[in-house]
């Protein structure tokens, strides 16, 4: 091989080595930044046992009776607080919680605060709704309160609400026709018969003052609970009386 040729070779071989070395330090860097290896049998189970746990005890919570409860709507939905309010967990027997403005369940912890009362309304209605339809899928629940109530505007995402302010509100999404676990977007995915049943389950519970239902969703009730407003034909606010005293 000439001069010439050899040297360009070296200068190659150079190159390779640098490139080499360079890769095994990026590999190594990389490595850095893994957290430290643990056994694959607990890494893979422990994070489902957890899971399972945590589910197992949101389904089996209940809410207090009225006489255990401390939580206090303050003020009125629409300009109001909740002092000691109670946390819905993230599903339950009836129910999951799903998240309008994430799209997925569930929904955030400090969008799902309520008085006691309105919890066990939320839980009779359903308890009712699920015997009479025992194969209809769980219900999707919506926004209640923010932990101490409040404002819950358009800065909390999506629309926003005026109302949802004392813990005395609850948006529950009406069940969907391909049964999907999903808010349904318009009035024609919407399961006109199973959402009739569970506007009358909450109906027929004598807390409840209003049941808020869509424009073109179809549903009915008596007129002066059952009233119609935009921006329902993908869910019913329940609003529950506040207590006297
Ligand atoms: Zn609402």
């Amino acid at each position: 091989m000439p001069t010439r040729h050899r040297s360009l070779a070296i200068v190659a071989l150079g190159v390779a080595a640098v490139a080499a070395a360079l890769a095994g330090g990026a590999a190594a860097a990389s490595r850095d930044e893994v957290r430290p290896v643990r056994p694959l049998a607990l890494e893979a189970t422990a994070p489902v046992a957890k899971q399972a746990a945590a589910r197992a005890q949101a389904r089996a919570w209940t809410p207090p009776s009225a006489s255990e409860d401390r939580s206090r709507a303050v003020g009125k939905p629409n300009d109001g607080r909740l002092r000691n309010g109670l946390l819905l967990p993230a599903e339950g027997r009836d129910f999951t919680t799903f998240d309008s403005i994430l799209e997925r369940a569930p929904s955030r912890e400090w969008r799902r605060y309520g008085t006691g009362r309105l919890l066990r309304v939320v839980y009779a209605a359903l308890r009712d709704y699920r015997e009479a339809n025992p194969d209809a899928p769980r219900v999707l629940i919506g926004d209640l309160s923010r932990p101490r109530g409040g404002w819950f505007g358009r800065e909390y995402g999506g629309l926003g609400h005026a109302s949802h302010q004392n813990g005395l509100d609850i948006d529950i999404y009406y069940p969907r026709r391909d049964g999907r676990r999903r808010k349904p977007a318009r009035a024609s995915q919407v399961d006109r018969r199973l959402a009739q049943e569970l506007v009358d389950a909450f109906v027929a519970r004598p807390e409840v003052r209003y049941a808020f239902v869509g424009l073109t969703v179809g549903l009915t009730g008596p007129a002066e609970r059952v009233q119609r407003l935009p921006h329902h034909d993908g869910h019913v606010h329940i609003r529950v009386l506040a207590p006297r005293g």
